[in-house]
């Protein structure tokens, strides 16, 4: 379902990143780790088509995202992938209802309240629909966001560090959502982290594919 070869990126004025080649079939978990710096954040926007590659080949759900045209790849992605940013992003003159709005609108799919209401129950924060962002504590915006993120039923989930900054406690929570979000969706779920207690998190029934990456030479 995510499959590489050979895959590679150079920013123009940066690194030439090589990655090793994955493989991992629909409904997988794959944990891709290393130290900051090493290409985690890079590798999952090649994967969600945010950049295409230069190097190498990269399939995603049964599409080649190698020479995606960008309309294309913003219409793909809205029905593939579903994004869990490092940073939120969340809009924060829009009540938590209305940023999954226009999770919605972006996508080009009707306004949906009921699957609005549907996805946030699952994640345990309905009845936060109607604050704002900023009343929001860090472990609520990060279920909003999954929620938005998986709004649209995407084939798969990518996590970008949701563990960053959380405590031993709230890491655990964040981890174990995760997971329970893409089984309950059928999804494959990648977590890039650099933090080593994300693979202690993963419970003995998961079969987690790991991936290390190291920082370019
Ligand atoms: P990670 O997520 O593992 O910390 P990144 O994918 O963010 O790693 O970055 C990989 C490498 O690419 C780093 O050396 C980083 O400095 C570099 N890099 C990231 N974004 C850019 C950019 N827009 N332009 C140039 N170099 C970049
Ligand atoms: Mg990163």
């Amino acid at each position: 379902m995510i499959c590489t070869q050979s895959l590679g990126y150079s920013y123009p004025q940066g690194p030439t990143l090589v990655f090793p080649d994955v493989d991992v079939p629909q409904g997988a978990v794959l944990l891709l780790s290393g130290p900051s710096g090493c290409g985690k954040s890079t590798w999952l926007a090649l994967v969600a088509a945010l950049v295409a590659p230069t190097k190498g080949t990269l399939t995603v759900a049964d599409q080649s995202l190698n020479d995606l045209e960008n309309v294309a790849a913003d219409a793909w992605r809205a029905g593939a992938i579903g994004f869990l940013p490092q940073k939120l992003h969340l809009s924060g003159a829009l009540t938590v209802a209305q940023n999954l709005a226009l999770a919605q609108w972006a996508s080009g799919t009707p306004e949906d309240q009921a699957a609005i209401q549907v996805a946030l129950s699952a994640l345990g924060v309905a009845e936060l629909a109607l604050r704002l962002p900023a009343q929001l504590s860090g472990g609520q915006a990060q279920r909003v966001a999954l929620a938005r993120a998986v709004l649209l039923r995407p084939q798969v989930i990518l996590a970008d560090e949701p563990t960053a900054s959380l405590d031993d406690e709230a890491a655990a929570d964040a981890v174990g959502l995760l997971l329970a979000t893409a089984q309950a969706q059928g999804a494959t779920l990648v977590i890039a982290t650099h933090d080593a207690r994300v693979a202690a998190l993963m419970p003995a029934g998961v079969d987690a594919c790991r991936v290390g990456f190291s920082r370019p030479g």
